[in-house]
């Protein structure tokens, strides 16, 4: 694999059929750390990505790949994750300059990418169909086939964590691909095709475009070629896709925004319900779709919750992912950081009140980079745009409840409902109160760990569809029945 020195710059290229291919245009990519420029990356054309539909459609038509083993595929993605496993630290590293996230929190994303792809090469083995007892004589049964040619659409925030959770189950049921990573971070994903092309995949089955979304994302989402897309990122473009994908009734998948309340009931423990307070939130520098952005505290134990967690999160250092004590990296561009910015100042503007934070970082070797203080609000109120309106920064606001009935009712006063959590040590309480969560990922005493085998994927209007666990497989496989008459004979229905 190439290998990136601290002055060399990649020369991306995308890969349609089995070759490499680049573009009249291109764009720089850099480490919103420090702006250096990292890799340039081609903008393939609307053209470029009807080919790379093409060699999909044609690479599962002609059934060389579906037809392959359950056994054949899982010692495809198990190669695909031994040899990210070799390149650890270089995947780690150019996630961490391209995304500007921490080193560790980095780490964390490429083993679970590793367990992901191990996960769908271990369950795609496992035994499935199923047999019905239907009157007749009759044998009923379910078998489950690939879906067909399967775009998939990743955001910026996990650069290879989001794809490994679309490709692996995707090449693991048996489809072929088009993929479309971020156009501002795809770094990683082009180091995984470098290890995809090596693999031994049939042409066309895997295929990568780099570029912008309204052109190749919006053209796999409108095409008639394409039987399933399977689509992370914001709530806006899913609610394009979905409209786009309209045309030949494709099959979709939407994982979207959220804006998820954590619920702090006064009995809980103190310093670990601030701590995953703070954890909730801050970690990703906010830039996380689960992100617990709402934070719900019972009214007796307010202010002392509020004081130490603005005590708390103004030690949190923020500083380069590859600095070894950065606890919050940088936010991944400059528009980003404008657009949460202008979250910051409508809260001001609408009467909330700033505890802490509130504007950019630009000293003690910040200067180049796009930093943001944790910021933390108070006194807010529903109608405010930064409680309602997921900002994906790290920016919280602190409300306080007085009843459990009041606490769910501010929990589910969202359109979104993709995550949120409980702290309390009344174990009843903490379950009857996250069961009436609208919410697809819940947590109890925790917040954000995420696990391969469990379902994910959000209520309302953070998507439709469940990514991880057997949920994914089944996402992208279309399920048949087949009825087989065991005495063969005339049905006699019509006269001789
Ligand atoms: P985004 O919606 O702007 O972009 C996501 C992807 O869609 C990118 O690859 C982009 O190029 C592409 N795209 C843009 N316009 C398109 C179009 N017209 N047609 C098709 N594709 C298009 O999102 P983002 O800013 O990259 O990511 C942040 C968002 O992702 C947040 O809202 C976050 O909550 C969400 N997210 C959700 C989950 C989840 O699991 N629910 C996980 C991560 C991120």
């Amino acid at each position: 694999m190439t290998t990136l020195t601290n002055t060399q710059v990649l020369e991306l290229k995308s890969y349609i059929n089995g070759k490499w291919v680049t573009a009249d245009n291109t764009v720089d990519i850099i480490n919103p750390a420090t702006q250096q420029v990292i890799a340039i990356a081609p903008r393939m054309t609307k053209n470029q990505t009807e080919q790379a539909i093409t060699a999909a459609r044609t690479a599962f038509d002609n059934g060389e790949w579906a037809k392959t083993t359950a056994q054949e595929r899982a010692a495809i993605l198990h190669k695909i994750a031994n040899k990210i496993e070799e390149s650890f630290e270089e995947f780690v590293t150019l996630e961490t300059m391209d995304n500007g996230k921490v080193y560790g929190e980095a780490e964390g994303d490429i083993q679970d990418t590793i367990a992901c792809f191990r996960y769908y090469a271990g369950i795609i083995l496992h035994p499935d169909g199923e047999t019905y007892p239907v009157p007749d004589d009759v044998q009923a049964m379910v078998v489950k086939e690939p879906v067909g040619v399967a775009g998939l659409i990743v955001p910026w925030n996990f650069p290879l964590l989001m794809s490994a959770w679309k490709i692996a189950p995707a090449l693991a049921a048996g489809n072929t691909i088009v993929y479309k990573p971020a156009e501002i971070t795809p770094v990683t994903a082009f180091k995984l095709f470098e290890i995809i092309d090596e693999v031994g995949l049939p042409e066309g089955v895997a295929n990568m475009v780099l570029g912008q979304g309204s052109i190749i994302g919006q053209t796999i989402s409108e095409s008639n070629d394409v039987d399933m897309v399977s689509f992370t990122g914001s709530t806006e473009v899913g609610r394009g896709i979905m409209r786009a994908a309209a045309g030949n009734l494709k099959k979709i998948s939407l994982e979207l925004g959220g804006k998820s309340p954590n619920i702090i009931f006064a009995d809980a423990d103190f310093e670990t319900a601030v701590d995953y307070g703070l954890f909730g939130i801050f970690v990703g520098s906010g830039q996380v779709c689960s992100s617990g952005s709402r934070i719900l505290v019972q009214d007796t134990i307010y202010d002392d919750y509020v004081k130490r967690y603005v005590e708390r999160a103004e030690k949190i250092k923020v500083g380069p992912g590859l600095a070894k004590d950065s606890h919050m990296g940088a936010i991944v561009s400059e528009a980003q950081m404008n657009s949460i910015l202008g979250y910051i100042e409508k809260g001001k503007e609408e009467g909330a009140t700033l505890l802490t934070g509130g504007h950019r970082l630009t000293e003690n070797g910040l200067e180049e980079g796009f930093f943001l203080a944790p910021t933390v609000f108070a006194d807010v109120t529903q109608d405010m745009t930064i409680v309602r309106e997921e900002i994906f920064g790290p920016v919280v606001t602190i409300q306080k409840f007085s009843t459990e009935e009041e606490a769910v009712r501010l929990a589910n006063d969202t359109d979104y409902g993709l995550a949120g959590a409980v702290f309390s040590n009344d174990g009843a309480k903490a379950l009857r109160v996250i069961k009436q969560v609208r919410a697809g990922i819940t947590w109890v005493n925790d917040y954000h760990p995420t696990y391969v085998e469990a379902p994910w994927g959000g209520y309302k209007q953070s998507g439709i569809g469940r990514s991880l666990g057997k949920y994914s497989l089944e996402e992208f496989q279309e399920v048949k029945q087949i009825n087989i008459r065991l005495n063969v004979a005339p049905v006699g229905w019509f006269p001789q």
